[in-house]
Parts: structure tokens; sequence; C-alpha cells
């Protein structure tokens, strides 16, 4: 609220250059500049430098041992044959089926174009529950404020209160 720059008219205002100067002017005067806009000084504070978006992350399949052992098998290959195959070592394989290797991308690319499978995955990413919020001013204060008038009241004499 304030009184515009330009006709004295009172009401809200918004910031404009007129001519080279930065004024406060009514909605009725912006004809007269370029209205510019100003973050008010809060707009500042917590400046997130996290993307809007979040892109999707590509995952590796849950089941990839599973379907890597079942598509191996489907194929009438042995471990070391599909390690072969694929260029990487029988025990790579093995620890992979067993559930006790994680396969990098890059690997797991290997896979899916030797066997024509999907097992990379692109998970929404997931912000996680909804934070609850606690307004401890509300219930924490009150409760300290109760806790500590119920000691003073009762026991004053400990703290050198005057009789
Ligand atoms: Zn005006």
């Amino acid at each position: 609220m304030g009184d515009c720059e330009l006709c004295g008219h009172e009401g809200n205002l918004i910031s404009a250059i007129v001519e080279g100067a930065l004024l406060r002017i009514c909605p009725r005067c912006k004809e007269y500049g370029d209205v510019v806009s100003i973050p008010k000084p809060k707009s500042f504070k917590r400046v997130s430098t996290k993307p809007l978006v979040k892109e999707p992350e590509e995952t590796i399949a849950q089941d990839f041992a599973i379907q890597i052992k079942r598509h191996r098998e489907k194929e009438g290959l042995t471990q070391k044959e599909l390690g072969e195959n694929i260029n990487e070592k029988e025990s790579f394989i093995h620890q992979l089926e067993s559930g006790h290797l994680t396969p990098s991308l890059v690997q797991a690319q290997k896979f899916e174009r030797f066997f024509h499978i999907t097992l990379i995955e692109n998970i929404e990413p997931y912000d996680g529950p909804k934070k609850v919020n606690i307004n401890f001013k509300d219930k924490g204060v009150p409760f300290l404020i109760s806790t500590l008038a119920i000691f003073f009241n009762i026991s004053p004499k400990y703290f050198g209160a005057k009789p």
C-alpha cells in the first residue's frame, strides 16, 4: 500500500521503470513504464539449489539375478559361456546370479543387449513420507512455563526466595 508516485493514487503499487527511474506506481499508471518484478526480501530466503523437477533415476531391476539366470538357462548357456559372450568372468556371472553382486548400469546393459531384455528401470523419485510439522512453540513452551511455575510455587526456598 502507498501512494502512486505518478498520480498519487493510493492502493496496491507495483514497481516500474518510468523514463529510467524505478518508481512505485499504481496499476492504472503501469502503461507509462516497464513493469518490473521486484521480489520481496523474504523471497531471497531458502533459495533451493535443487532442481524443481527431479529426473527419474535409473536402477537395476530388483529381480535381475533371477532374470539373468532364467534367460541364461533358456539359451542353454553355462555361466562361463555367458561370461565369454559378454566379456565378463564366470565368477562375475556366478556372483550376480547368487545375488552377491549388483551390476553397474554398463554391465546390466550388456545383459540387456545379449538377452534382449530390460534390466534397467526408471524409478520415479520418491520424496518420502510427508513431514509432520510439530509446533513446539504451541505445545512445548506453555508446558515448560507451567512446569516451572509449579516447581517454583512448591519449592521457592530452594532458589533463595525471600520469605
Ligand atoms: Zn498512478
